[in-house]
């Protein structure tokens, strides 16, 4: 089973409209091929159709736009959230759901994602279903368990049909944003629990086709030994993907 790479950035709270136009012009032409793997960018809600617009600009690459988190309903009297709604009428096709950063900070839910993720596939957006375990959880040798119960609750009502639209990013909690990388082995042996998880919650061929992204530090000179393992399916990349001389390296490695 081949399964194409996926590399993408989240640019957090980072970027305003100028550099977010400066950041694509300055990418895409680093970039040697756009059939080998795919590309995304989630950018700031504000600055979504304006990247949008610049990439079509450029011209016709498949560089990908998402949003960073959505709400599930279609609209309402929720404050500062946006929709799947809104962020599709930008032109944007993809959205990280359930970042560690939105668990922590914000206080997300696995049941929250499954409804968020609900919301995301009406709405035709590519989701990035993110789980990982926090320090405490793998020093007291809680990674499966916590891997295993984020999957059960974010995929909560996925189809087998649908897990195919889905992408998912095993992000150790404590490697994001700290300059510290799991290890191959650490990274792999997450990466075939997932899917040894998934081809029991789903069908062993759709598990098969899933792709799992590894996140957590990577950049230019640890991405190669952490795509070259069989289950990695390509990376998601916080700090590197800011410079777009950085996250062109790693693509081109993947
Ligand atoms: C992330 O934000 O998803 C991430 C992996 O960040 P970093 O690459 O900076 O660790």
């Amino acid at each position: 089973m081949t399964r194409k790479p996926f590399i993408a950035g989240n640019w957090k709270m980072y970027k305003n409209g100028q550099q977010a136009q400066d950041f694509i012009r300055q990418f895409i032409p680093l970039v040697n091929s756009w059939e080998a793997h795919q590309v995304g960018l989630a950018v700031s809600a504000t600055v979504l159709k304006e990247a949008v617009s610049t990439v079509a600009t450029v011209g016709s690459f498949p560089l990908i736009i998402g949003a960073q988190n959505m709400h599930w309903e279609i609209e309402g009297a929720f404050t500062g959230e946006i929709s799947g709604s809104m962020i599709k009428g930008t032109g944007a096709t993809m959205v990280i759901l359930g970042h560690s950063e939105r668990r922590q900070l914000f206080g997300e839910t696995d049941e929250w994602v499954a409804r968020k993720l609900a919301a995301a596939l009406d709405y035709g957006l590519t989701p990035i279903v993110c789980v990982g375990e926090t320090l405490q959880d793998r020093e007291s040798g809680r990674t499966f368990n916590v891997l295993a119960n984020q999957l059960t609750g974010c995929l909560a009502g996925v189809s087998d049909h649908s897990l195919g639209s889905i992408v998912l990013a095993y992000e150790p909690v404590w490697a994001i944003g700290t300059g510290v990388t799991a290890t191959v082995e650490q990274a792999q042996e997450a990466h075939a629990f997932i899917r040894g998880r998934l081809s029991r919650q789903f069908s062993p061929q759709a598990a098969e086709a899933v792709r799992i992204l590894y996140g957590g530090s990577v950049k230019p000179d640890n991405a190669k030994s952490l795509l070259d393992q069989s289950d990695i399916d390509g990376a998601l990349i916080g700090g590197a993907s800011l410079d777009p001389v950085s996250l062109a390296k790693i693509v081109n490695l993947a």
